[in-house]
């Protein structure tokens, strides 16, 4: 029986390490950022600047590689598509934007209202 997921675990796999390899590269910045000596107060802001947009960045890179993760577990227990909310099968249409959504669009928009 052919993997009717096996394109889009390709195309999850592929998103994943290329998040991580954009993670890795910020924590490099952020380590070289730390590493030349003293500066000055200019300076000083723009780095403490810099670190946070790219701790910012990170997390939510982070963020995004655990749905990824999350995603391609679902794709192996056979509930990939399927939403966590009430079950029924999310839009192959959704899907294709946002191959690691959890959840169908109301039951999105639900949790959402409620932020939970
Ligand atoms: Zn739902």
């Amino acid at each position: 029986m052919p993997d009717r997921f096996s394109e889009i675990k390709k195309q999850l796999i592929q998103m994943r390490d290329e998040l991580m390899k954009e993670v890795s590269d910020s924590y490099e910045t952020c380590r070289e950022m730390g590493q030349d000596g003293v500066p000055d107060i200019g300076d000083m802001s723009s780095i403490a600047y810099n670190r946070d947009v790219l701790f910012n960045l990170s997390e939510t890179q982070q963020q995004r590689i655990r749905d990824i993760e999350a995603a391609l577990n679902r794709i192996a227990e056979g509930e990939y598509g399927i939403c966590m909310e009430c079950g029924e099968e999310i839009s192959p249409r959704r899907m294709e934007v946002r191959p690691f959504s959890r959840y169908c669009i109301e039951c999105k928009t639900d949790i959402e209202k409620n932020g939970a």
